[in-house]
């Protein structure tokens, strides 16, 4: 999976309220956006009663980073926002120099490396049913409900992901049964409420878990390979998985 059409979301801190010891950014919610026709993101306007220029035009990656928009200009009106943010969009570029959070992308780009690497060749679906149908065996096997799966639009930049209130999004380029195990694992760790980053030990147990499941026949390689891209295994909960009563899930 190519580093940059491998998506995924970090699971979401799922702790008591008032347990929260950090202030997360409020979800800005856009009032309009539209796509880039350069594949360069969303151009959004998003309404801050609190300013006083509320109507507020800015970029995203696409609508999971609302917590991180990068503010262009301001307006006192709102079709005065949309019309700028509609001229915005046929044009706009991000900067190549803004730097997302390093470590988090660091471990990232070396999972994406050692799951290229173990992966071997794709098994292509024919339709994304057979992406929702493999979701549901495997949602089925942990005991949770079957992840939502749908294919992303033809000008998803950042490639499939997954959130909680959207479920998987694969992009059409990414059809395969790698890129969904890849998601559904970005999905159970959710589920289990392990806050750790993305592409963390968690996260890399479920993996190597789930291609033992769907018998890839990856798994073997993947253990052996994690060293070799200095790729932590969180061994423990990939143990404790594998202790749920086992079969060959894969179709
Ligand atoms: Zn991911």
């Amino acid at each position: 999976m190519s580093s940059h059409a491998a998506g995924g979301c970090p699971p979401p801190t799922i702790q008591p309220r008032q347990a929260a010891t950090n202030q997360r950014k409020p979800r800005l919610k856009a009032s309009f956006s539209c796509v880039s026709p350069s594949g360069h993101g969303e151009i959004v306007v998003i309404e801050e009663p609190s300013l006083p220029h509320e109507y507020v035009v800015g970029w995203r990656r696409d609508r999971r980073c609302s917590r991180s928009i990068l503010r262009l200009s301001a307006y006192d009106d709102r079709q005065s926002a949309i019309s700028n943010a509609l001229s915005l969009s046929c044009g706009y570029v991000p900067s190549a120099g803004r730097k997302r959070n390093r470590t988090r992308d660091a471990a990232r780009s070396a999972v994406y490396l050692w799951e290229r690497e173990f992966t071997g060749p794709k098994h292509l679906y024919s339709s994304i049913k057979e992406a929702v149908a493999d979701a549901a065996v495997i949602s089925s096997h942990f005991g949770v409900s079957p992840v939502p799966v749908a294919l992303g639009n033809s000008r998803l930049a950042s490639g499939s992901y997954f959130i909680p209130s959207r479920g998987i999004v694969l992009a059409a380029s990414m059809l395969d049964r790698t890129s969904l195990i890849h998601e559904v694992a970005h999905y159970l760790v959710w589920r289990m409420g392990i806050v750790e980053p993305a592409h963390g030990p968690a996260f890399t147990a479920v993996l190597v878990v789930l291609h033992m499941l769907m018998n890839t026949g990856a798994a073997p390689e993947a253990q052996r390979l994690a060293s070799k891209y200095s790729v932590p295994i969180n061994y423990p909960l990939l143990d404790g998985l594998l202790a749920i009563p086992s079969r060959n899930l894969a179709a």
